[in-house]
């Protein structure tokens, strides 16, 4: 792998360096952690270890599955190499189940099946509280075309059907989650990561959530959620208090 050189952006949960290779960056997963748009701010010991492996093991899957995304290949404990894309400036949260924002916004009781999976354009702008988007929106702010809005919403709803099915194969429930998309050479490549920061899963027998709703809650077991996840992915019975750089 070429060296890092610097810095491009460091957000709570992961950092983002330039490597020499200009189409390249490494991120590096942080036990860092915030909620409700920065609001909420703690540290989940191990987890940038814990989601380094998950986001391996699921762009792998999806990378055999036929969805073109970011992922070249995990470099060590807490570091993934991946292409360099140029983020589109909104997030796509697919949702199969009622939870969080949703269920506050409908006024649905959390948990309630829904018909089809929604699917919901957010704003990257924490200050705006991630403001949700349509189609108009995303064409009048010249986000993206609606040729590409319309690929990232197949693109999206594919990688909903991968990881219900992987889930629900380990005894998960995929409720829902939020991915970016990036532009590179003329592609559109999933982007950013997958992993339980990132997607509500819950048992499927005992309903309880495996993921960063935990912290937002204070349901305490967090670490121990996270590794559960990746346990039953892989097999992986990671062990490690290590403390990041
Ligand atoms: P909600 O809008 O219901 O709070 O969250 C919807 C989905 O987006 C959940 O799976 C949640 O974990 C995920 N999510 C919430 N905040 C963020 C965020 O800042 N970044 C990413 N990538 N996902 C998030």
């Amino acid at each position: 792998m070429s060296e890092i050189t610097n810095l491009i952006a460091e957000g709570r949960a992961k950092r983002l360096y330039a490597t020499e290779n200009e189409d390249e960056a490494v991120v590096y997963y942080r036990d860092e952690t915030v909620a409700f748009h920065g609001l909420k701010r703690g540290r989940i010991i191990g987890k940038g270890e814990i989601n380094n492996l998950i986001c391996e093991y699921m762009f792998t899957l999806l990378t055999e599955k036929g969805v073109p995304n970011h992922f070249i290949r995990r470099v060590d404990n807490r570091c993934s190499l991946v292409k360099r894309v140029e983020i589109i400036p909104f997030t796509v949260t697919v949702r199969n189940i009622a939870a969080g924002s949703l269920a506050r916004r409908i006024g649905l009781p959390d948990g309630t099946r829904l018909r089809n999976p929604v699917i919901e354009f957010n704003l990257k702008n924490e200050e705006l509280e991630d403001s949700l988007l349509n189609v108009t929106h995303i064409t009048a702010l010249n986000l993206a075309t609606t040729a590409e809005v319309r690929q990232i919403e197949m693109m999206s709803r594919r990688v909903n059907e991968i990881l219900s099915e992987c889930m629900s194969g380990i005894g998960i429930e995929l409720i829902d989650f939020k991915v970016e998309f990036g532009r590179y050479k003329g592609e559109i490549l999933l982007a950013d990561e997958v992993s339980p920061d990132t997607c509500r899963f819950w048992d499927a027998n005992t309903h309880e959530p495996l993921d960063l709703d935990r912290f937002r809650h204070d349901l305490g077991d967090v670490e121990e959620a996270y590794r559960e996840v990746l346990h039953r992915l892989t097999g992986n019975v990671l062990r490690s208090n290590e403390e990041e750089a």
